[in-house]
């Protein structure tokens, strides 16, 4: 099991955005290196071309479609002392290259943007952001589906908890699929993504018992299937690809549908040696907090006023898809694509909108974004995030960093920094965040 310790090395650092040696943990370095201009080793497992073929389990659409959006601006040129440059001795580096520093007095802190995906088991989309993440420095953290890890053929392997075994909410995929997905997420941890997990069978309130029903019991059960699940892929299903993906790497998840009971859920995540959950959702921007016994850090996404509405919103793809087109989501036709188009213009304002209160106020709050991978409503909710990735990463003092960065970075700060973060809401006269209409341009700092 790979623990967080340091690690002394002689490290040859990867420059922002390119590969790493290797899918390890996190590298102390104990003397100085730079890490600008080194070239990161070839040939990392995984890297190799993966065949483009069908989409893999967990595509709800037709293949074909264009996962590419019209993003047009790069990132604005920056300096970013956290993922290259020198690095000070007692840094701890993330795989990514992301330097872990504890602030100075006065410092404000980095901008951190998580991008994380739900599921992860589509090749066209895996395609889409690597591409994207080649444009920009950006590292995002994948829910894996554990149920991805077997086959029609293999499906009987698992069973959910209350469930008949070889059932899930989800489709399992072909077996042509699974070595192209094993690819795939070989290729993102290679390049320092983050791979946590969805679970399994995905099951929600549409196929009970599931989140909301289960205990911690259960939830364990579903957790030891989703860690034998990914650690026999190949026995499971008498191939011979392995997933580069030890125990101890695997410290995050997100709920399907959201669903589930902080009482029966943290639990088993503590057994699980797990550090974070992102499954409920908060109010406006702030920055997170740990669970009442400490042991959790909190990382659900906001509810955030949909741009030009006031509505308050997870930030979520299914969920602006069930405001922007509830006909459509409840089965009465298809938008038109100048209107799919107009939605996603939308939710890129929103996250735009998210952005600037965060910067604004100075406090610089974690932007959460969640997306399945899908092609929903001609693709409005995959452009969207895809090119706030495109036109933010990379922008000054602003880190696109998977969850484990972030859960690195506030685990190494003074506690009495990270709670004056946390409580600056407090400051606010009862305006959780600048876009709220009723606050909106009343805040001065
Ligand atoms: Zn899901």
């Amino acid at each position: 099991m790979l623990k967080r310790a340091a690690v002394a090395a002689t490290v040859v650092l990867a420059a922002a955005g390119c590969t790493s040696t290797g899918s390890a943990g996190p590298v102390t370095v104990t003397s100085n290196v730079t890490a600008a201009g080194v070239t990161a080793a070839a040939g990392s497992p995984g890297s190799a071309s993966v065949p483009l073929s069908a989409p893999a389990p967990g595509s709800t659409t037709s293949p074909g479609s264009t996962g590419a959006g019209s993003a047009s601006a790069g990132p604005v040129a920056a300096s970013h002392p956290l993922t290259s440059g020198p690095v000070p001795a007692g840094t701890t580096v993330e795989p990514d290259g992301f330097q872990i520093r504890k602030l100075a007095p006065g410092q404000e802190a980095p901008q951190f943007i998580v991008f994380s995906f739900d599921g992860v088991g589509w090749d066209e989309k895996w395609q889409y952001w690597f591409d994207v993440a080649s444009k920009v420095p950006l590292h995002f953290t994948g829910f894996l589906s554990g149920t991805y890890m077997l086959t029609k053929q293999t499906a009987a392997r698992y069973t959910g908890p209350g469930h008949k075994a070889g059932h899930a909410s989800i489709p399992f995929g072909t077996a042509a699929d699974l070595p192209v997905e094993i690819g795939n997420l070989n290729k993102a941890l290679s390049l320092g993504d983050e791979i946590g997990t969805h679970f399994n069978g995905h099951f929600c309130d549409d196929n009970t018992p599931g989140g909301n029903q289960w205990n911690t019991a259960d939830w364990n059960n579903e957790l030891d299937q989703f860690f034998a699940l990914v650690e026999n892929v190949d026995t499971n299903n008498g191939i011979t690809d392995k997933l580069n993906l030890p125990a101890g790497e695997i410290k995050g998840e997100r709920t399907p549908c959201l669903t589930g009971h902080k009482a029966d859920l943290y639990p088993a995540l503590e057994a699980h040696g797990m550090d974070y959950d992102s499954s409920f959702t908060r109010t406006g921007l702030s920055w997170p907090t740990k669970s009442t016994d400490g042991k959790i850090w909190q990382l659900g996404m906001s509810e955030f006023p949909t741009h030009g509405t006031g509505h308050p919103q997870i930030t979520m793809d299914y969920n602006y898809y069930a405001q922007q087109e509830p006909h459509v989501i409840s089965g009465g036709g298809s938008a038109t694509p100048a209107q799919s188009a107009a939605d996603s213009q939308q939710v890129l304002d929103t996250y735009g909108d998210m952005y600037k209160s965060a910067m604004t106020d100075g406090i610089h709050e974690p932007l959460i974004l969640g997306n399945h991978f899908n092609d929903w409503n001609n693709n409005a909710y995959s452009n969207a995030i895809g090119n706030f990735a495109l036109q933010y990463c990379g922008k000054a003092n602003t880190y696109c960093v998977p969850f484990r960065d972030l859960v690195g970075w506030m685990n190494a700060q003074d506690p009495s920094v990270i709670a004056a973060l946390q409580n600056h809401k407090s400051n606010l006269g009862g305006c959780p965040y600048l876009a709220w209409p009723k606050c909106d341009g009343k805040i001065k700092y």
